[in-house]
Protein backbone atom coordinates (compact mmCIF):
# COMPACT_ATOMS: atom_id res chain seq x y z
CA UNK A 1 0.00 0.00 0.00
CA UNK A 2 1.27 3.19 -0.77
CA UNK A 3 0.19 6.55 0.55
CA UNK A 4 0.63 9.78 -0.98
CA UNK A 5 -0.37 12.94 1.16
CA UNK A 6 -2.00 15.27 -1.93
CA UNK A 7 -2.75 18.28 0.83
CA UNK A 8 -1.87 17.92 4.98
CA UNK A 9 -3.20 21.68 5.54
CA UNK A 10 -6.24 21.76 8.01
CA UNK A 11 -8.77 24.75 7.51
CA UNK A 12 -6.95 27.58 8.46
CA UNK A 13 -6.02 30.74 6.55
CA UNK A 14 -2.07 30.17 6.79
CA UNK A 15 -0.56 28.03 4.12
CA UNK A 16 3.13 27.14 3.64
CA UNK A 17 4.79 24.77 0.54
CA UNK A 18 5.11 21.86 2.99
CA UNK A 19 1.06 22.52 4.24
CA UNK A 20 -0.79 24.13 0.90
CA UNK A 21 -3.49 22.19 0.01
CA UNK A 22 -6.71 20.80 2.21
CA UNK A 23 -5.91 17.63 3.79
CA UNK A 24 -6.23 15.07 1.19
CA UNK A 25 -4.73 11.34 0.86
CA UNK A 26 -4.15 9.18 -1.84
CA UNK A 27 -3.91 4.96 -1.50
CA UNK A 28 -2.72 2.88 -3.82
CA UNK A 29 -2.75 -0.69 -4.38
CA UNK A 30 -2.26 -2.87 -7.55
CA UNK A 31 -2.57 0.40 -9.59
CA UNK A 32 -6.01 1.30 -8.16
CA UNK A 33 -5.97 4.63 -6.51
CA UNK A 34 -8.56 6.15 -3.71
CA UNK A 35 -8.15 9.38 -2.72
CA UNK A 36 -9.47 10.39 1.01
CA UNK A 37 -11.62 13.75 0.97
CA UNK A 38 -11.27 16.46 -1.58
CA UNK A 39 -11.44 20.39 0.01
CA UNK A 40 -12.96 22.99 -1.58
CA UNK A 41 -9.50 24.10 -2.40
CA UNK A 42 -9.35 20.86 -4.72
CA UNK A 43 -12.04 22.08 -7.33
CA UNK A 44 -11.12 21.34 -10.83
CA UNK A 45 -7.97 19.72 -9.57
CA UNK A 46 -9.67 16.62 -8.46
CA UNK A 47 -9.47 15.53 -12.45
CA UNK A 48 -5.77 16.00 -12.66
CA UNK A 49 -5.37 13.14 -9.77
CA UNK A 50 -7.43 10.59 -11.40
CA UNK A 51 -8.38 8.51 -8.74
CA UNK A 52 -10.81 5.51 -9.14
CA UNK A 53 -12.47 6.25 -6.28
CA UNK A 54 -12.89 9.11 -3.38
CA UNK A 55 -14.09 8.61 0.53
CA UNK A 56 -15.25 11.38 2.31
CA UNK A 57 -14.60 11.37 5.85
CA UNK A 58 -17.34 14.42 6.25
CA UNK A 59 -18.77 17.34 4.86
CA UNK A 60 -16.71 20.19 6.30
CA UNK A 61 -15.57 22.69 3.74
CA UNK A 62 -11.70 21.41 3.67
CA UNK A 63 -12.66 17.68 3.24
CA UNK A 64 -15.68 17.55 1.01
CA UNK A 65 -16.05 20.90 -1.05
CA UNK A 66 -14.27 20.23 -3.82
CA UNK A 67 -16.94 18.19 -4.68
CA UNK A 68 -19.65 20.62 -5.03
CA UNK A 69 -19.46 20.36 -8.83
CA UNK A 70 -19.16 16.81 -9.78
CA UNK A 71 -16.94 14.15 -9.18
CA UNK A 72 -14.42 12.44 -11.53
CA UNK A 73 -15.49 8.80 -10.53
CA UNK A 74 -17.75 7.27 -7.78
CA UNK A 75 -17.67 8.72 -4.03
CA UNK A 76 -18.10 6.84 -0.80
CA UNK A 77 -19.45 8.29 2.13
CA UNK A 78 -21.78 8.33 5.30
CA UNK A 79 -25.60 8.95 5.37
CA UNK A 80 -25.25 12.03 7.00
CA UNK A 81 -22.48 13.35 4.65
CA UNK A 82 -24.86 12.38 1.79
CA UNK A 83 -27.47 14.27 3.48
CA UNK A 84 -25.39 17.51 3.44
CA UNK A 85 -23.89 16.95 -0.25
CA UNK A 86 -27.46 16.35 -1.61
CA UNK A 87 -27.99 19.56 -3.84
CA UNK A 88 -23.77 18.62 -5.20
CA UNK A 89 -23.34 17.72 -8.61
CA UNK A 90 -22.33 14.01 -8.06
CA UNK A 91 -24.17 11.85 -10.77
CA UNK A 92 -26.87 9.83 -9.05
CA UNK A 93 -24.44 6.51 -10.62
CA UNK A 94 -21.37 7.68 -8.37
CA UNK A 95 -22.98 8.04 -5.13
CA UNK A 96 -22.30 5.23 -2.76
CA UNK A 97 -23.68 5.12 1.15
CA UNK A 98 -20.74 3.59 3.75
CA UNK A 99 -22.39 2.21 6.25
CA UNK A 100 -20.01 2.20 9.66
CA UNK A 101 -18.68 -0.80 10.84
CA UNK A 102 -19.38 -2.98 7.71
CA UNK A 103 -16.44 -3.66 5.95
CA UNK A 104 -16.34 -3.12 2.14
CA UNK A 105 -13.99 -4.07 -0.82
CA UNK A 106 -13.30 -0.90 -3.15
CA UNK A 107 -11.07 -1.22 -6.05
CA UNK A 108 -9.55 -4.05 -4.15
CA UNK A 109 -8.88 -1.90 -1.22
CA UNK A 110 -10.96 -2.74 2.21
CA UNK A 111 -12.95 -0.29 3.96
CA UNK A 112 -14.96 -0.05 7.20
CA UNK A 113 -15.56 3.38 8.35
CA UNK A 114 -16.07 4.39 11.99
CA UNK A 115 -18.05 6.95 13.86
CA UNK A 116 -16.18 9.41 15.33
CA UNK A 117 -16.86 12.60 17.52
CA UNK A 118 -15.57 15.48 15.85
CA UNK A 119 -18.72 17.65 14.44
CA UNK A 120 -22.59 18.11 14.89
CA UNK A 121 -23.50 19.79 12.01
CA UNK A 122 -21.12 17.50 9.69
CA UNK A 123 -21.11 13.97 11.42
CA UNK A 124 -17.56 12.48 10.75
CA UNK A 125 -16.21 8.48 10.57
CA UNK A 126 -12.11 7.70 10.44
CA UNK A 127 -11.48 4.66 7.87
CA UNK A 128 -9.75 1.21 8.55
CA UNK A 129 -7.88 0.58 5.66
CA UNK A 130 -6.21 -2.62 4.94
CA UNK A 131 -4.25 -3.77 1.34
CA UNK A 132 -2.49 -6.81 0.82
CA UNK A 133 -0.19 -7.22 4.36
CA UNK A 134 -0.60 -3.48 5.36
CA UNK A 135 -3.12 -1.49 7.51
CA UNK A 136 -3.86 2.09 8.53
CA UNK A 137 -6.36 4.01 10.35
CA UNK A 138 -7.15 7.30 8.96
CA UNK A 139 -9.06 10.29 10.67
CA UNK A 140 -7.91 14.15 10.08
CA UNK A 141 -10.89 15.32 12.37
CA UNK A 142 -11.41 13.93 15.35
CA UNK A 143 -12.08 14.12 19.15
CA UNK A 144 -13.08 11.04 19.76
CA UNK A 145 -12.64 7.71 17.99
CA UNK A 146 -15.77 4.94 18.90
CA UNK A 147 -14.47 1.34 18.92
CA UNK A 148 -11.09 2.19 18.73
CA UNK A 149 -9.54 -0.81 19.82
CA UNK A 150 -11.21 -2.39 17.10
CA UNK A 151 -10.25 0.58 14.68
CA UNK A 152 -7.03 -0.05 15.90
CA UNK A 153 -6.17 -3.30 16.27
CA UNK A 154 -3.21 -4.37 14.02
CA UNK A 155 -2.51 -1.49 12.23
CA UNK A 156 0.71 -0.73 10.80
CA UNK A 157 0.36 3.19 11.35
CA UNK A 158 -2.47 5.95 12.66
CA UNK A 159 -2.91 8.55 10.86
CA UNK A 160 -4.80 11.67 12.65
CA UNK A 161 -5.29 15.06 13.26
CA UNK A 162 -3.07 17.81 13.66
CA UNK A 163 -5.19 20.91 13.98
CA UNK A 164 -3.25 20.94 17.74
CA UNK A 165 0.27 19.56 18.68
CA UNK A 166 -1.08 20.13 22.49
CA UNK A 167 -3.55 23.16 22.57
CA UNK A 168 -7.13 22.11 23.43
CA UNK A 169 -9.14 22.72 20.24
CA UNK A 170 -12.49 20.66 21.92
CA UNK A 171 -14.89 22.80 23.41
CA UNK A 172 -18.93 21.76 23.75
CA UNK A 173 -21.36 23.14 21.20
CA UNK A 174 -24.45 24.53 22.46
CA UNK A 175 -26.43 21.25 23.11
CA UNK A 176 -23.19 19.61 25.40
CA UNK A 177 -21.56 17.61 22.70
CA UNK A 178 -17.92 17.99 22.46
CA UNK A 179 -16.99 19.01 19.17
CA UNK A 180 -13.08 19.83 17.85
CA UNK A 181 -9.93 18.25 17.84
CA UNK A 182 -8.09 16.38 19.80
CA UNK A 183 -4.41 17.42 20.58
CA UNK A 184 -1.81 14.99 18.96
CA UNK A 185 -0.43 14.42 22.54
CA UNK A 186 -3.52 13.15 23.36
CA UNK A 187 -3.69 10.81 19.96
CA UNK A 188 -0.53 9.84 21.10
CA UNK A 189 -1.51 8.30 24.36
CA UNK A 190 -4.15 6.41 22.34
CA UNK A 191 -1.70 4.51 20.03
CA UNK A 192 0.40 3.62 23.41
CA UNK A 193 -2.77 2.27 25.06
CA UNK A 194 -3.61 -0.17 21.42
CA UNK A 195 -0.23 -0.72 20.57
CA UNK A 196 0.36 1.01 17.75
CA UNK A 197 3.60 2.05 17.25
CA UNK A 198 3.36 4.94 14.32
CA UNK A 199 1.68 8.18 13.78
CA UNK A 200 1.84 10.18 10.73
CA UNK A 201 -0.05 13.24 11.25
CA UNK A 202 -2.04 15.42 8.66
CA UNK A 203 -4.63 17.83 8.83
CA UNK A 204 -2.26 20.73 10.19
CA UNK A 205 -3.44 23.46 12.36
CA UNK A 206 -1.78 26.64 12.69
CA UNK A 207 0.91 25.64 16.05
CA UNK A 208 2.14 23.28 13.12
CA UNK A 209 1.71 25.19 10.16
CA UNK A 210 2.38 28.89 11.84
CA UNK A 211 4.83 27.34 14.46
CA UNK A 212 8.48 27.31 14.23
CA UNK A 213 9.49 23.83 12.59
CA UNK A 214 12.09 23.05 15.14
CA UNK A 215 10.57 23.69 18.18
CA UNK A 216 7.30 21.48 16.88
CA UNK A 217 9.60 19.23 15.70
CA UNK A 218 11.38 18.45 19.46
CA UNK A 219 8.07 18.56 21.10
CA UNK A 220 6.50 15.93 18.93
CA UNK A 221 9.76 13.86 19.31
CA UNK A 222 9.37 14.06 23.22
CA UNK A 223 5.59 13.43 22.99
CA UNK A 224 5.86 10.48 20.86
CA UNK A 225 9.16 9.16 22.66
CA UNK A 226 7.24 8.99 26.08
CA UNK A 227 4.74 6.96 24.47
CA UNK A 228 6.77 4.54 22.58
CA UNK A 229 5.80 5.87 19.20
CA UNK A 230 7.46 6.77 16.13
CA UNK A 231 5.72 10.01 14.84
CA UNK A 232 6.35 12.21 12.10
CA UNK A 233 4.35 15.48 10.65
CA UNK A 234 3.19 14.99 6.89
CA UNK A 235 4.02 16.99 4.26
CA UNK A 236 2.22 17.67 1.06
CA UNK A 237 3.74 15.03 -2.02
CA UNK A 238 5.16 13.27 1.19
CA UNK A 239 4.88 9.65 0.26
CA UNK A 240 5.14 6.37 2.51
CA UNK A 241 5.19 2.72 1.41
CA UNK A 242 3.49 0.32 3.78
CA UNK A 243 4.27 -3.90 3.74
ZN1 LIG B 1 -10.82 19.63 8.65
ZN1 LIG C 1 -13.95 18.91 10.11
Amino acid sequence: MKLTFLGTRGYIDHATTKHARHTSTLVSYRGRQLMIDCGEDWGNQVHDVRPDAILVTHAHPDHAFGLKAGAPCPVWASAESWQAMNDWAIEPAYRHTIEKRKPCNIEGIQVEAFAVIHSTRAPAVGYRISAGKASIFYVPDVVWIEDRTAAFADIDCYIGDGASLDQNLVRKDKDGNLVGHTPVRTQLTWCQKEGVHRMIVTHCGNQIVAGDAQEIDVKLRRYADERGVQAGIAYDGMEVVLR
